[in-house]
């Protein structure tokens, strides 16, 4: 049975018909059947009033099985501080299944309809806990050192997933093409963390500094490792990683050749401002990546170092850093239709039009002002 819902204004995201004032969605079975002026829809509907209607947010980075760890770090640690504090945690203390129903139920309240979500060891209970809160999820199940990639085909994990990259200071490069090549062959996305902390780039390039010695003192950095002499998104690129399925997480300390490199790749940059500011590591040039063409997304991190997983919260941090004349659209797409791209899932979700999935979010109003 067909169910209605109007609202005073509708942006749908899709190019064909962007903006419907008095707009109604007429919705059967979770998907959308159309999207259309109120006037023309017939029959009980359910007036959701003066509101914006928006497509479902979509968080492009989160470690949901971190979500214990909240409030645990103090502002502003630096990089190498903070990684210290999450070994220690995570040896103290295992991740319950309520912790992590906690943030995606707070996530979903705030507007979220779909999560790329970096797992280690709880990817069977992350996804029990997506699937009991009515939240979309891809995870990504993260691979680094030297040994090759799992076993992958004797696991039986539910839902869609893929292996990503935990980073290129700590994965072995043979093992970083290995699970890009797994991704690519059956056409699925990657994702690494990418130039999040000072000192990577000096890594790569030979030059030693404190993020050297830090990632060499913890056994962090791959036996045999050699220094590529490039930066890190040049050594990404070198290694194939880069194209349209790939989400470059971070990329806070990059620059014009970066920036160069990443738009010609097609891959996604996934920003984490307020995690950035939150563990000190920088802040990302998200104008210049905007003005070069990459497609930007947004994620929120982990709750080991954001306070909450409210991506209105990651877009208000960027909006204060670009110009206020940047159009709403463009500001929406960060966390509708690019990761929704990036991640394929964009006939199901990031817009609001027929055969999309009923999933949508109401637009605050200090972005409808
Ligand atoms: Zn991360």
């Amino acid at each position: 049975m067909t169910a209605a819902y109007r609202a005073a204004r509708i942006l749908t995201m899709d190019p064909g018909c962007p903006e419907i004032v008095d707009g109604c969605i007429l919705v059967d079975g979770g998907r959308i059947v159309a999207v259309v002026p109120w006037k023309e829809a017939s029959g009980p509907c359910r007036d959701l009033g003066d509101v914006t209607l928006v497509p479902g947010l979509i968080n492009a980075h989160a470690h949901l099985e971190l979500s214990h760890l909240a409030g645990r770090f103090s502002v502003g640690m630096g990089f190498e501080a903070w990684a210290d504090g999450l070994f220690a945690a995570l040896r103290d203390q295992r991740v319950s299944r309520a912790d992590v129903a906690g943030a995606v139920a707070a996530a979903r309240n705030s507007g979220t309809c779909f999560v790329a979500d970096v797992v280690g060891r709880e990817a069977v209970m992350v996804r029990g806990v997506l699937e009991a809160e009515g939240m979309g999820g891809h995870l990504f199940r993260e691979v680094s050192g030297r040994r090759g990639l799992p076993d992958f085909t004797s696991a039986d994990w539910p839902g869609p997933w893929s292996p990503s990259v935990h980073a290129l200071y700590s994965t072995a490069p043979d093992l970083a093409r290995e699970a890009k090549g797994w991704c690519v062959s059956r056409d699925l996305p990657f994702s690494l963390h990418l130039a999040e902390a000072p000192g990577e780039n000096e890594l790569f390039l030979g030059r030693g500094g404190a993020f050297a010695e830090f990632v060499r003192a913890r056994h962090i950095l791959p036996k045999g490792f050699v220094s590529p002499g490039m930066s890190a998104v040049a050594y990404a690129s070198e290694l194939g990683l880069l194209d349209g399925r790939t989400l470059a997480v971070h990329c806070v300390h990059i620059d014009a050749d970066d920036i160069g490199i990443l738009a010609r790749s097609g891959a996604g940059v996934c920003l984490c401002p307020r995690s950035n500011s939150r563990i000190g590591v920088g802040e990302a040039s998200v104008a210049a990546l905007r003005a070069a063409g990459v497609p930007v997304c947004l994620g929120t991190d982990s709750l080991a170092s954001n306070t909450d997983l409210d991506l209105w919260e990651e877009l208000r941090a960027v909006k204060t850093v670009l110009s206020s004349s940047t159009p709403l659209v463009e500001l929406l797409a960060m966390v509708t239709l690019n990761p929704a791209e990036i991640l394929g899932i964009d006939g199901e979700y990031g817009s609001l039009q027929a055969g999309r999935r009923a999933a949508w979010a109401i637009l605050p109003q200090d972005f409808a002002a």
